[in-house]
């Protein structure tokens, strides 16, 4: 039989040592079938072959993101998207259009918004927005904030008059002469309004993740992990599985309150859809100073965070999840935290032949880096999360300098031989992969714990394959392996650093099958 597909005139990036670059790939129906120079690859093809030079591109493995709220994800995307508008005249222009292709009476829901951007410098207030949508009720999230702008019409559908009380912990802005609300509503009072904009429907909630997993095959992306938050999430993916819209392989993680749901689950096709690992949440954030530490908070003496399970219903967590198949998933952010969960692993499954992932794994010290070693733990991260994370707040200030040298210290886990899992938070952080290799190669925190890029692609290639114990299937471009593969414009290991995150998508390529190329996602 000849080869489906073949890849000429590329710089194939393998990500297997033996056999680290190649020239061209051949692929016959869902598998890699050759890896070699052009001459060899063109000698299985036939005029059957589809055959794509593809003039000096990148091919890497198919990229992984092991940490992605897809539900959530289609949602935002629905949302009209307002970080361009640069006045409250285009912000108008955007919501008028928006209207256009909305039905009467439904709701518009934006986001973006921010009026330092605006020549106007002001928030938009009732009257722009009646002014540009008096039919529709509108409600408008600000950027980084929460704060949103409604009109008249979502004001009267969610009952509230100049006679409402503003709820503790939020503020109503209202005109100084008559005290009406002006149509901006900050933190708990947005929920005066949010809580009239009625529930989507099923339909619209499939719709809503069939464009999300579109969205994240354009970034490249062959594989998630697809983290479920809500109740209902499951039979969304199973929808996308059934109707032929999931154009990447899913591995779903289930929220360990969220176990029932798993119940009498069964795929069709293991490789396209599966549920693969339970997330079982030990402790809070270091934002919030809820990670629980051994020592309290620098910034916050008699705080040391907390756990929101006790051992002993951590480790019947852990414990349930392996009985039932699934790779335990452990939130552990602080060190207390990290050292608990490996209490409970070292004691309930270090003779079992299970992959077990801690997520964050954040606050460390010399002792759990090698307890991670020995348990051959796998640490998953969201590098952009990160770097958040050190710019809205000191590590130094939070932690004092001892603990901050070993935050996320991802360097020091890949020279110990720990393997790291990238992935990106997406929708509370931006999906691109890129960014994500980006940011660990870059980080402006304790620059010694910078990546090269080699580590960065592997976190999301190999390492993330082998996080779910799927790295003999995919993770590096390797004869018999998945045809799961992403071409890039430019190679992330021969950039200059900062170049990374300029690096484009040209084509995703899942189970053989092109299902993005220049951005136009083709589904089956
Ligand atoms: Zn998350």
């Amino acid at each position: 039989m000849s080869t489906t597909l073949a890849l000429i005139n590329a710089n194939v990036r393998t990500m297997n040592p033996q056999q680290p670059h190649a020239e061209a790939v051949a692929i016959r129906k869902n598998k890699i079938v050759k890896i070699g120079t052009n001459k060899e690859v063109s000698q299985l093809t036939d005029k059957r072959t589809k055959v794509i030079n593809l003039e000096g591109k990148t091919i890497v493995p198919g990229l992984i993101d092991t940490h992605v709220h897809v539900a959530d994800f289609g949602r935002c995307l629905l949302w009209l998207d307002l970080t361009s508008a640069s006045s409250i005249k285009e912000l108008q222009r955007l919501l008028n259009e928006k209207a256009k292709q909305t039905p009467a009476g439904k709701w518009i829901i934006g986001r973006g918004w921010n009026e330092t951007r605006f020549k106007e410098k002001r928030s938009p207030n009732l009257t722009d927005l009646d002014h540009a949508v008096p039919e529709n009720p509108v409600i408008l999230y600000r950027e980084a904030a929460m704060i949103c702008a409604v009109n008249s019409r979502a004001l009267s559908l969610a009952g509230v008059t100049q006679k409402t009380a503003t709820p503790p912990g939020g503020a109503v802005d209202r005109d100084t002469q008559t005290g009406r609300p002006t149509g901006i509503f900050r933190d708990t009072a947005t929920n005066l309004i949010w809580q009239a904009v009625p529930e989507p429907t099923a339909d619209e909630l499939v719709d809503a993740a069939a464009l999300g997993c579109r969205k994240i095959a354009e970034a490249g992306i062959t594989s998630i992990h697809w983290i479920l938050i809500s109740p209902g999430e499951l039979e969304i993916v199973k929808r996308l599985h059934a109707d032929g819209k999931l154009p990447i392989r899913v591995n779903v993680i289930v929220p360990y309150e969220l176990l029932k749901e798993t119940e009498g689950f069964r795929s069709s096709d293991t490789a396209m859809l599966r549920i693969g690992g339970v997330f079982i949440t030990a402790d809070g954030y270091l934002d919030s100073k809820t990670a629980a530490l051994t020592q309290p908070y620098k910034d916050d003496p008699g705080n040391c965070g907390k756990m929101l399970l006790r051992k002993i219903e951590l480790a019947t967590s852990v414990e349930q999840a392996l009985n039932l198949g699934f790779q335990p998933v452990v939130h552990a952010m602080g060190d207390k935290a990290v050292d608990t969960a490996l209490k409970v692993i070292e004691q309930t499954a270090s003779d079992r032949d299970v992959r077990i992932r801690i997520e964050q794994a954040a606050v460390l010290n010399q002792e759990l880096i090698e307890r991670l070693k020995v348990g051959r733990i796998v640490v998953s991260v969201q590098p952009t999360v990160i770097s958040t994370e050190f710019a809205v707040w000191s590590a130094v200030t939070r932690l004092g300098v001892k603990r901050a040298k070993l935050l996320h210290p991802l360097r020091t886990l890949i020279n110990a031989g720990i393997k790291i899992a990238g992935g990106s938070d997406c929708p509370m952080e931006p999906l691109n992969p890129l960014l994500g290799m980006y940011e660990t190669v870059n980080r402006a925190s304790f620059p010694e714990q910078r990546l090269t890029a080699e580590q960065a692609l592997r976190m999301y290639t190999i390492d993330a394959a082998y996080c779910s114990g799927e790295e003999k299937e995919k993770g590096s471009v390797d004869e018999g392996k998945l045809a799961d593969l992403t071409v890039l414009s430019q190679d992330p290991t021969c950039v200059e650093a900062a170049g990374i995150r300029d690096i484009k998508v040209e084509m995703t390529i899942v189970n053989g099958i092109i299902t993005s190329s220049g951005n136009q996602v083709i589904c089956s």
